[in-house]
């Protein structure tokens, strides 16, 4: 009996032994530890310059460049929410805080965007010259020309019976949008037994150039600006544009046409968008244009028809590289 006692006090010391080697163990290391900060080395440094938790939150899925440069300087809203735009480039920071001091009335959406099309710049300053002038998407506006001598290489004539001058002149355009334009027109005269036909389409640079000087001499060159562009400017050089019209009307009334009613809803599904329209004239820098249908392939046009924006804001996203 005194031997089984023995050997229970041992296992009992034993234990508590144990007991007090762990429980030290636990409470210095409680002791000797720092409670740790669950926060990023980079939230408390922003919360440190001033920028508060919900807006850290906004800032941590930027690009690292856009973080160190926030990390760089206190909390200012104005740059921030700026930065914090999905097209924002850090290039064009300043230009951004220019035009809003400018426009203190337009949305960080709009100033991003006008900035990145140069719109903050007046017309036809700081132009440059297009280096893809095939490609479908091609921007050639007041800022973007194109060389003098570029002529598509896949121009076709128009057929008879869609070629809408009263002056005997061939028009021509680019393949695709030939074939886009006959397919559109097939499907107009299916469901509502009318087509539409072209007046104009590719004009090449002497063209345009005579066409601007006569508006020039006739509206005096802000009315002619507004109404054409200056040779090389010109989408029509890109072979891409078509200037369409209805029984041979004038262009002017292409809107009041049934044709126009049914053009304006389905152009898109041919791969065709009305370029210039009156909620993009700030954009664009033309006045409306019901019949100057621009070719850029169906599924760009859809995504510009059901966004309701320009080709320039489409392709701006576009090049962002920000999905949409
Ligand atoms: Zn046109």
């Amino acid at each position: 009996m005194a031997n089984k006692r023995k050997i229970r006090n041992r296992l009992f010391l034993a234990g508590l032994a144990c007991v007090l080697v762990v429980g030290g163990v636990f409470a210095f290391r409680k002791l000797t530890q720092k409670p740790t900060d669950p926060r990023s080395q980079v939230e408390i440094k922003l919360s440190e310059q001033g920028y508060p938790e919900e807006v850290i939150r906004t800032i941590l899925p930027l690009s690292s460049d856009k973080i160190n440069y926030l990390l760089a300087q206190d909390y200012d809203v104005q740059r921030t929410n700026l930065i914090l735009d999905p097209y924002a480039t850090l290039a064009n920071l300043d230009r951004y805080m220019a035009y809003t001091q400018a426009h203190p009335e337009d949305s960080v959406d709009t100033v991003v965007l006008m900035v990145n099309i140069n719109r903050d710049y007046p017309f036809y300053t700081h132009t440059s010259e297009v280096s893809d002038p095939d490609n479908l998407l091609v921007i050639v506006n007041k800022y973007y020309g194109l060389p003098k001598t570029y002529e598509p290489d896949d121009l076709v004539d128009i057929e008879a019976a869609y070629n809408g001058r009263t002056d005997g002149m061939k028009v021509t355009v680019r393949k695709a949008a030939a074939d886009a334009f006959y397919a559109m027109n097939d499907a107009l005269k299916q469901q509502t037994g009318m087509v539409v036909k072209t007046t104009t389409a590719f004009r090449d640079y002497a063209f345009q150039n005579n066409l601007y000087t006569f508006y020039t001499a006739a509206y005096g060159q802000e009315k002619a600006d507004l109404e054409s562009a200056r040779p090389g400017f010109s989408e029509h050089q890109t072979g891409l544009a078509m200037d369409i019209n209805a029984n041979g009307d004038i262009i002017d009334d292409f809107m009041y046409s049934q044709q126009y009613q049914w053009v304006k809803d389905h152009a898109h599904e041919f791969g065709f968008i009305i370029r210039y329209q009156e909620s993009l004239t700030e954009i664009t820098g033309y006045k409306k244009e019901e019949w100057h249908l621009r070719y850029v392939g169906i599924e760009h046009a859809t995504a510009i028809f059901n966004q309701s924006i320009s080709l320039e804001e489409y392709v701006m996203r576009l090049n962002s590289g920000v999905s949409q």
